[in-house]
Protein backbone atom coordinates (compact mmCIF):
# COMPACT_ATOMS: atom_id res chain seq x y z
CA UNK A 1 0.00 0.00 0.00
CA UNK A 2 0.99 3.19 -0.73
CA UNK A 3 2.19 5.73 2.25
CA UNK A 4 -0.91 7.89 0.85
CA UNK A 5 -3.17 5.27 1.88
CA UNK A 6 -5.49 5.81 -1.10
CA UNK A 7 -7.43 2.62 -2.16
CA UNK A 8 -6.17 1.23 -5.90
CA UNK A 9 -6.82 3.04 -8.82
CA UNK A 10 -9.39 2.01 -11.58
CA UNK A 11 -7.02 1.89 -14.03
CA UNK A 12 -4.95 -1.02 -11.97
CA UNK A 13 -6.47 -4.35 -13.07
CA UNK A 14 -4.99 -7.41 -10.93
CA UNK A 15 -2.86 -8.39 -12.90
CA UNK A 16 -0.80 -4.68 -12.64
CA UNK A 17 -1.20 -5.81 -8.92
CA UNK A 18 1.09 -8.68 -9.88
CA UNK A 19 3.08 -6.89 -12.05
CA UNK A 20 3.44 -3.92 -9.69
CA UNK A 21 4.73 -6.74 -7.26
CA UNK A 22 7.31 -8.28 -9.73
CA UNK A 23 8.51 -4.98 -10.71
CA UNK A 24 9.30 -4.41 -6.75
CA UNK A 25 10.80 -7.47 -6.44
CA UNK A 26 13.12 -7.54 -9.35
CA UNK A 27 14.31 -3.82 -8.88
CA UNK A 28 15.41 -4.38 -4.96
CA UNK A 29 17.20 -7.18 -5.79
CA UNK A 30 19.12 -6.14 -8.64
CA UNK A 31 19.09 -3.05 -9.12
CA UNK A 32 18.93 -1.07 -6.07
CA UNK A 33 21.64 -2.52 -4.88
CA UNK A 34 24.12 -1.26 -7.44
CA UNK A 35 23.25 2.43 -6.77
CA UNK A 36 26.00 3.25 -4.68
CA UNK A 37 28.36 2.06 -7.20
CA UNK A 38 26.64 3.65 -10.03
CA UNK A 39 26.53 6.74 -8.06
CA UNK A 40 30.42 7.04 -7.42
CA UNK A 41 31.11 5.66 -10.74
CA UNK A 42 29.11 8.43 -11.85
CA UNK A 43 27.36 5.88 -14.73
CA UNK A 44 25.21 3.04 -14.73
CA UNK A 45 25.93 -0.55 -15.47
CA UNK A 46 24.86 -1.64 -19.27
CA UNK A 47 23.73 -4.45 -18.17
CA UNK A 48 21.27 -3.17 -16.37
CA UNK A 49 19.09 -2.99 -19.08
CA UNK A 50 19.57 -7.01 -20.37
CA UNK A 51 17.94 -7.44 -16.40
CA UNK A 52 15.26 -5.58 -17.33
CA UNK A 53 15.08 -7.03 -20.66
CA UNK A 54 14.84 -10.65 -18.87
CA UNK A 55 12.40 -9.47 -16.57
CA UNK A 56 9.86 -8.27 -19.15
CA UNK A 57 10.31 -4.71 -17.99
CA UNK A 58 11.46 -2.83 -21.12
CA UNK A 59 8.66 -2.67 -23.51
CA UNK A 60 6.11 -3.74 -21.57
CA UNK A 61 3.49 -1.53 -23.69
CA UNK A 62 4.45 -2.93 -26.92
CA UNK A 63 2.78 -5.56 -28.52
CA UNK A 64 4.18 -9.34 -27.84
CA UNK A 65 4.30 -9.56 -32.10
CA UNK A 66 7.06 -7.45 -31.71
CA UNK A 67 8.46 -9.22 -28.86
CA UNK A 68 7.29 -6.55 -26.15
CA UNK A 69 5.09 -7.80 -22.92
CA UNK A 70 1.66 -6.93 -24.61
CA UNK A 71 0.53 -4.89 -21.75
CA UNK A 72 -1.00 -0.96 -22.30
CA UNK A 73 0.40 1.86 -21.19
CA UNK A 74 -1.01 0.40 -17.79
CA UNK A 75 1.84 -1.34 -17.38
CA UNK A 76 4.44 1.18 -18.63
CA UNK A 77 3.26 3.28 -15.49
CA UNK A 78 2.66 0.64 -12.93
CA UNK A 79 6.84 -0.19 -13.57
CA UNK A 80 7.71 3.71 -13.62
CA UNK A 81 5.97 4.18 -10.45
CA UNK A 82 8.21 1.00 -9.21
CA UNK A 83 11.81 2.69 -10.47
CA UNK A 84 10.87 6.02 -8.84
CA UNK A 85 9.50 4.36 -5.25
CA UNK A 86 12.49 2.08 -5.67
CA UNK A 87 14.82 5.64 -5.79
CA UNK A 88 15.90 4.80 -9.68
CA UNK A 89 15.49 8.49 -10.21
CA UNK A 90 18.32 8.73 -12.90
CA UNK A 91 17.28 5.30 -14.83
CA UNK A 92 16.82 6.24 -18.71
CA UNK A 93 14.09 2.86 -19.27
CA UNK A 94 10.93 4.81 -18.82
CA UNK A 95 12.54 7.05 -22.16
CA UNK A 96 13.39 3.72 -23.84
CA UNK A 97 9.97 1.99 -23.16
CA UNK A 98 7.47 4.74 -23.43
CA UNK A 99 8.93 7.48 -26.04
CA UNK A 100 11.56 5.57 -28.57
CA UNK A 101 10.07 2.36 -28.48
CA UNK A 102 6.33 3.98 -29.14
CA UNK A 103 7.68 6.35 -31.95
CA UNK A 104 8.65 3.39 -33.76
CA UNK A 105 5.02 1.31 -33.53
CA UNK A 106 2.97 4.45 -34.43
CA UNK A 107 5.18 5.50 -37.30
CA UNK A 108 7.56 2.66 -37.73
CA UNK A 109 7.17 0.75 -41.05
CA UNK A 110 6.04 -3.11 -40.61
CA UNK A 111 9.89 -3.83 -41.44
CA UNK A 112 11.28 -1.42 -39.18
CA UNK A 113 9.03 -2.20 -36.47
CA UNK A 114 10.45 -6.03 -36.70
CA UNK A 115 13.71 -5.11 -36.95
CA UNK A 116 14.06 -2.79 -33.57
CA UNK A 117 11.40 -3.41 -31.59
CA UNK A 118 12.31 -6.77 -30.19
CA UNK A 119 15.80 -5.99 -29.60
CA UNK A 120 14.33 -3.27 -27.58
CA UNK A 121 12.25 -5.27 -25.85
CA UNK A 122 15.68 -7.63 -24.67
CA UNK A 123 18.01 -4.03 -23.63
CA UNK A 124 19.52 -5.83 -26.68
CA UNK A 125 19.24 -1.69 -28.28
CA UNK A 126 18.85 0.68 -26.10
CA UNK A 127 16.88 4.07 -27.15
CA UNK A 128 17.48 7.36 -26.85
CA UNK A 129 15.73 10.46 -28.42
CA UNK A 130 18.14 13.22 -29.57
CA UNK A 131 15.91 16.71 -30.49
CA UNK A 132 18.11 19.29 -28.02
CA UNK A 133 21.00 20.78 -29.24
CA UNK A 134 23.01 23.16 -28.53
CA UNK A 135 21.27 26.48 -29.76
CA UNK A 136 17.57 24.87 -29.84
CA UNK A 137 15.39 23.10 -26.92
CA UNK A 138 12.11 24.64 -26.09
CA UNK A 139 12.25 25.75 -29.75
CA UNK A 140 12.70 22.64 -31.57
CA UNK A 141 11.95 24.12 -35.00
CA UNK A 142 15.46 25.96 -34.90
CA UNK A 143 17.41 22.51 -34.79
CA UNK A 144 20.52 22.63 -37.20
CA UNK A 145 20.82 18.79 -37.71
CA UNK A 146 19.99 17.73 -41.52
CA UNK A 147 19.79 14.94 -43.24
CA UNK A 148 20.63 15.35 -47.25
CA UNK A 149 19.49 12.70 -49.43
CA UNK A 150 21.91 11.27 -51.38
CA UNK A 151 21.91 8.62 -53.83
CA UNK A 152 19.17 5.80 -51.57
CA UNK A 153 19.57 7.11 -48.59
CA UNK A 154 20.28 10.27 -46.60
CA UNK A 155 23.97 11.89 -44.95
CA UNK A 156 22.95 12.84 -41.19
CA UNK A 157 25.15 16.17 -39.59
CA UNK A 158 23.95 18.00 -36.27
CA UNK A 159 25.45 17.79 -32.83
CA UNK A 160 23.00 16.64 -30.11
CA UNK A 161 23.50 17.69 -26.18
CA UNK A 162 21.32 16.48 -23.14
CA UNK A 163 20.85 13.50 -24.79
CA UNK A 164 19.45 10.96 -21.96
CA UNK A 165 20.93 7.77 -22.24
CA UNK A 166 23.35 8.91 -24.81
CA UNK A 167 26.44 6.59 -23.44
CA UNK A 168 24.98 3.22 -24.10
CA UNK A 169 22.46 4.13 -26.62
CA UNK A 170 22.67 2.16 -29.88
CA UNK A 171 18.93 3.19 -31.28
CA UNK A 172 18.87 6.74 -31.75
CA UNK A 173 16.17 8.50 -32.92
CA UNK A 174 17.50 11.84 -34.57
CA UNK A 175 15.25 14.78 -34.65
CA UNK A 176 16.93 16.50 -38.50
CA UNK A 177 16.19 18.74 -41.30
CA UNK A 178 15.27 16.66 -44.55
CA UNK A 179 14.38 20.01 -46.09
CA UNK A 180 15.84 23.21 -44.32
CA UNK A 181 13.89 25.37 -46.11
CA UNK A 182 10.68 24.36 -44.86
CA UNK A 183 10.47 25.15 -41.36
CA UNK A 184 8.29 22.64 -39.38
CA UNK A 185 7.56 20.82 -42.28
CA UNK A 186 11.07 19.86 -43.08
CA UNK A 187 11.43 18.32 -40.16
CA UNK A 188 12.00 14.16 -40.10
CA UNK A 189 13.20 11.65 -37.54
CA UNK A 190 15.88 9.14 -38.24
CA UNK A 191 16.82 6.46 -36.56
CA UNK A 192 20.20 5.54 -36.16
CA UNK A 193 21.57 2.24 -35.51
CA UNK A 194 24.91 3.38 -33.81
CA UNK A 195 27.04 0.13 -33.18
CA UNK A 196 28.28 0.59 -37.55
CA UNK A 197 27.82 4.25 -38.22
CA UNK A 198 30.77 6.06 -39.25
CA UNK A 199 31.22 9.35 -38.20
CA UNK A 200 28.93 8.99 -35.33
CA UNK A 201 30.77 9.72 -32.15
CA UNK A 202 29.57 10.36 -28.00
CA UNK A 203 31.03 13.44 -26.50
CA UNK A 204 31.45 13.59 -22.79
CA UNK A 205 28.55 12.12 -20.31
CA UNK A 206 27.67 15.37 -18.99
CA UNK A 207 28.60 16.24 -15.37
CA UNK A 208 24.74 17.25 -13.49
CA UNK A 209 23.27 18.96 -10.49
CA UNK A 210 21.61 15.42 -9.76
CA UNK A 211 20.46 12.32 -11.80
CA UNK A 212 24.40 11.50 -11.21
CA UNK A 213 24.57 7.96 -12.95
CA UNK A 214 22.26 9.14 -16.02
CA UNK A 215 24.68 8.87 -18.78
CA UNK A 216 23.29 12.51 -20.18
CA UNK A 217 25.37 12.96 -23.15
CA UNK A 218 26.21 14.84 -26.25
CA UNK A 219 26.21 13.25 -29.55
CA UNK A 220 27.44 14.42 -32.84
CA UNK A 221 27.34 12.56 -36.18
CA UNK A 222 29.43 13.85 -38.81
CA UNK A 223 28.84 12.45 -42.51
CA UNK A 224 26.85 9.86 -41.16
CA UNK A 225 25.60 7.89 -44.01
CA UNK A 226 22.07 6.61 -43.56
CA UNK A 227 20.27 4.26 -45.48
CA UNK A 228 16.55 5.12 -46.63
CA UNK A 229 15.03 2.94 -44.32
CA UNK A 230 16.38 4.67 -41.36
CA UNK A 231 13.66 7.39 -42.44
CA UNK A 232 10.61 6.86 -39.32
CA UNK A 233 8.14 5.93 -41.96
CA UNK A 234 7.57 5.98 -45.09
CA UNK A 235 7.41 10.10 -45.96
CA UNK A 236 9.25 13.08 -45.36
CA UNK A 237 8.68 15.72 -43.51
CA UNK A 238 6.18 14.30 -40.57
CA UNK A 239 8.65 15.25 -37.61
CA UNK A 240 7.19 17.39 -35.93
CA UNK A 241 3.51 16.46 -36.22
CA UNK A 242 4.96 12.90 -34.87
CA UNK A 243 6.60 14.82 -31.98
CA UNK A 244 3.89 16.69 -31.09
CA UNK A 245 1.12 13.50 -30.90
CA UNK A 246 3.59 11.63 -29.02
CA UNK A 247 3.78 14.81 -26.56
CA UNK A 248 1.02 13.48 -23.86
CA UNK A 249 2.39 10.16 -23.21
CA UNK A 250 5.87 11.81 -23.04
CA UNK A 251 4.35 14.46 -20.13
CA UNK A 252 2.54 11.99 -18.31
CA UNK A 253 5.77 9.31 -17.63
CA UNK A 254 7.52 12.59 -15.85
CA UNK A 255 4.38 13.39 -14.39
CA UNK A 256 4.25 9.57 -13.00
CA UNK A 257 8.00 10.05 -11.98
CA UNK A 258 7.16 13.00 -10.23
CA UNK A 259 4.74 11.15 -7.81
CA UNK A 260 6.49 8.22 -7.28
CA UNK A 261 9.35 10.28 -6.10
CA UNK A 262 6.99 12.80 -3.93
CA UNK A 263 5.54 9.03 -2.27
CA UNK A 264 8.91 7.90 -1.71
CA UNK A 265 10.01 11.40 -0.35
CA UNK A 266 7.57 11.02 2.05
CA UNK A 267 7.76 7.71 3.20
CA UNK A 268 11.08 7.66 3.96
CA UNK A 269 10.01 11.51 6.04
CA UNK A 270 7.67 9.82 8.13
CA UNK A 271 10.41 6.77 9.07
CA UNK A 272 13.32 9.80 10.24
CA UNK A 273 10.48 11.80 12.36
CA UNK A 274 9.28 9.06 14.28
CA UNK A 275 12.39 8.00 14.94
CA UNK A 276 14.81 10.94 15.45
CA UNK A 277 14.34 12.82 18.68
CA UNK A 278 15.12 16.14 20.45
CA UNK A 279 14.36 18.41 23.29
CA UNK A 280 13.01 14.94 24.60
CA UNK A 281 11.07 13.76 22.03
CA UNK A 282 10.23 12.59 18.38
CA UNK A 283 10.43 15.30 15.49
CA UNK A 284 7.13 14.37 14.43
CA UNK A 285 5.77 15.30 18.24
CA UNK A 286 6.04 18.81 17.66
CA UNK A 287 3.17 20.44 15.60
CA UNK A 288 5.24 21.98 13.14
CA UNK A 289 6.20 19.10 11.88
CA UNK A 290 2.75 17.28 11.78
CA UNK A 291 1.56 20.42 10.00
CA UNK A 292 3.98 20.07 7.42
CA UNK A 293 3.65 17.03 6.73
CA UNK A 294 -0.02 17.06 6.99
CA UNK A 295 -0.24 19.67 4.14
CA UNK A 296 2.33 17.49 2.38
CA UNK A 297 0.47 14.45 2.03
CA UNK A 298 -3.00 16.60 1.52
CA UNK A 299 -1.04 17.90 -1.49
CA UNK A 300 0.05 14.63 -2.48
CA UNK A 301 -3.07 13.18 -2.54
CA UNK A 302 -4.79 15.67 -4.54
CA UNK A 303 -1.70 15.11 -6.71
CA UNK A 304 -2.15 11.59 -6.97
CA UNK A 305 -6.07 11.69 -8.06
CA UNK A 306 -5.18 13.48 -10.69
CA UNK A 307 -2.38 11.61 -12.21
CA UNK A 308 -4.65 8.74 -11.95
CA UNK A 309 -6.98 10.48 -13.96
CA UNK A 310 -4.82 11.39 -16.80
CA UNK A 311 -3.62 7.92 -16.70
CA UNK A 312 -7.37 6.70 -17.07
CA UNK A 313 -7.85 8.97 -19.91
CA UNK A 314 -4.74 8.30 -21.60
CA UNK A 315 -5.36 4.63 -21.59
CA UNK A 316 -9.03 4.93 -22.81
CA UNK A 317 -6.98 7.63 -25.77
CA UNK A 318 -8.61 10.97 -24.60
CA UNK A 319 -6.25 12.32 -22.80
CA UNK A 320 -5.50 16.09 -24.22
CA UNK A 321 -1.66 18.12 -24.38
CA UNK A 322 -3.23 20.63 -22.28
CA UNK A 323 -4.20 18.14 -19.65
CA UNK A 324 -0.78 16.15 -20.08
CA UNK A 325 0.96 19.79 -19.37
CA UNK A 326 -1.06 20.39 -16.25
CA UNK A 327 0.30 17.19 -15.31
CA UNK A 328 4.31 17.78 -16.12
CA UNK A 329 4.30 21.31 -14.87
CA UNK A 330 1.95 20.86 -11.54
CA UNK A 331 3.35 17.63 -10.11
CA UNK A 332 7.04 18.32 -10.82
CA UNK A 333 6.69 21.46 -9.49
CA UNK A 334 4.74 20.13 -6.57
CA UNK A 335 7.87 17.43 -5.93
CA UNK A 336 10.09 19.95 -5.91
CA UNK A 337 8.33 21.56 -3.06
CA UNK A 338 7.58 18.59 -1.13
CA UNK A 339 10.99 17.09 -1.35
CA UNK A 340 12.16 20.37 0.06
CA UNK A 341 10.16 20.18 2.85
CA UNK A 342 10.76 16.74 3.77
CA UNK A 343 14.69 16.99 3.53
CA UNK A 344 14.09 20.30 6.26
CA UNK A 345 13.05 17.89 8.69
CA UNK A 346 16.07 15.85 8.21
CA UNK A 347 18.18 18.68 9.59
CA UNK A 348 21.51 18.20 8.93
CA UNK A 349 21.31 14.97 7.67
CA UNK A 350 19.29 15.94 4.89
CA UNK A 351 21.91 17.89 3.24
CA UNK A 352 24.23 14.80 3.87
CA UNK A 353 25.23 12.67 0.03
CA UNK A 354 24.57 8.94 2.08
CA UNK A 355 20.70 10.66 2.88
CA UNK A 356 18.64 9.18 -0.04
CA UNK A 357 16.40 12.64 0.84
CA UNK A 358 19.56 14.57 -0.21
CA UNK A 359 19.78 13.20 -4.06
CA UNK A 360 16.14 13.19 -4.19
CA UNK A 361 16.24 17.46 -4.01
CA UNK A 362 19.01 17.59 -6.28
CA UNK A 363 17.27 14.87 -9.33
CA UNK A 364 14.12 17.06 -8.62
CA UNK A 365 14.88 19.88 -10.12
CA UNK A 366 15.34 18.88 -13.76
CA UNK A 367 11.72 17.40 -13.86
CA UNK A 368 10.75 20.88 -13.86
CA UNK A 369 13.48 21.72 -17.34
CA UNK A 370 13.12 18.43 -19.22
CA UNK A 371 10.43 16.81 -21.90
CA UNK A 372 9.87 20.70 -22.25
CA UNK A 373 10.35 23.49 -19.27
CA UNK A 374 7.58 24.28 -17.15
CA UNK A 375 7.09 27.39 -18.94
CA UNK A 376 6.48 25.75 -22.17
CA UNK A 377 3.53 23.61 -20.49
CA UNK A 378 1.85 26.86 -19.38
CA UNK A 379 2.29 28.33 -22.59
CA UNK A 380 0.38 25.21 -24.03
CA UNK A 381 -2.13 25.33 -21.28
CA UNK A 382 -2.60 29.14 -22.05
CA UNK A 383 -3.92 28.22 -25.56
CA UNK A 384 -6.67 26.04 -24.23
CA UNK A 385 -8.09 28.98 -22.07
C1 LIG B 1 19.11 15.69 -17.55
C2 LIG B 1 18.51 16.09 -18.86
C3 LIG B 1 18.08 15.12 -19.74
C4 LIG B 1 17.59 15.47 -20.99
N1 LIG B 1 17.23 14.49 -21.90
C5 LIG B 1 16.94 14.85 -23.18
C6 LIG B 1 16.79 13.86 -24.19
O1 LIG B 1 16.83 12.65 -23.92
N2 LIG B 1 16.57 14.26 -25.45
C7 LIG B 1 16.49 15.58 -25.80
O2 LIG B 1 16.30 15.87 -26.97
N3 LIG B 1 16.63 16.55 -24.87
C8 LIG B 1 16.87 16.21 -23.57
N4 LIG B 1 17.05 17.19 -22.63
C9 LIG B 1 16.96 18.59 -23.02
C10 LIG B 1 15.72 19.30 -22.49
O3 LIG B 1 14.56 18.79 -23.08
C11 LIG B 1 15.91 20.79 -22.74
O4 LIG B 1 16.95 21.22 -21.88
C12 LIG B 1 14.65 21.60 -22.49
O5 LIG B 1 13.68 21.31 -23.47
C13 LIG B 1 14.92 23.12 -22.51
O6 LIG B 1 15.64 23.50 -23.62
P1 LIG B 1 16.96 24.42 -23.45
O7 LIG B 1 17.82 23.75 -22.45
O8 LIG B 1 17.53 24.67 -24.78
O9 LIG B 1 16.43 25.76 -22.80
P2 LIG B 1 15.88 27.07 -23.60
O10 LIG B 1 14.91 26.64 -24.63
O11 LIG B 1 17.05 27.88 -24.03
O12 LIG B 1 15.13 27.81 -22.42
C14 LIG B 1 15.76 28.67 -21.47
C15 LIG B 1 14.69 29.30 -20.57
O13 LIG B 1 13.81 30.08 -21.39
C16 LIG B 1 12.48 29.67 -21.19
N5 LIG B 1 11.72 29.81 -22.44
C17 LIG B 1 12.04 29.32 -23.67
N6 LIG B 1 11.09 29.63 -24.55
C18 LIG B 1 10.13 30.32 -23.87
C19 LIG B 1 8.88 30.90 -24.22
N7 LIG B 1 8.40 30.81 -25.47
N8 LIG B 1 8.17 31.52 -23.26
C20 LIG B 1 8.64 31.60 -21.99
N9 LIG B 1 9.81 31.06 -21.59
C21 LIG B 1 10.54 30.42 -22.52
C22 LIG B 1 12.58 28.24 -20.75
O14 LIG B 1 11.40 27.83 -20.07
C23 LIG B 1 13.81 28.26 -19.88
O15 LIG B 1 13.45 28.70 -18.60
C24 LIG B 1 17.49 16.84 -21.34
C25 LIG B 1 17.90 17.81 -20.43
C26 LIG B 1 18.41 17.47 -19.22
C27 LIG B 1 18.90 18.55 -18.30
Amino acid sequence: MSVLGLPRPAWMSEDLVMLEEQAERLLAAELVPQIERWHDAGIMDRSAWTVLGEAGLLCAGIPEEYGGAGGSFAHETVINLAFARAGLDAIGAPLHSGIVAPYILRYGTQEQKRRWLPKLATGELIGAIAMSEPGAGSDLQGVKATAKKSGNGYVLNGSKTFITNGQHANLIIVVAKTDPAAGAKGISLLVVETDDAAGFRRGRKLKKLGMDWADTSELFFEEVALPAEALLGAQEGQGFIQLMSDLPQERLIVATAAIGMIERALRLTIAYVKERKAFGQAILDFQNTQFTLAECKSEATIGRVFHDHCVERHIAGGLDTATASMAKYWLSDLQNKIVDRCLQLFGGYGYMDEYPISRMYRDARVQRIYAGTNEIMKLVIARSL
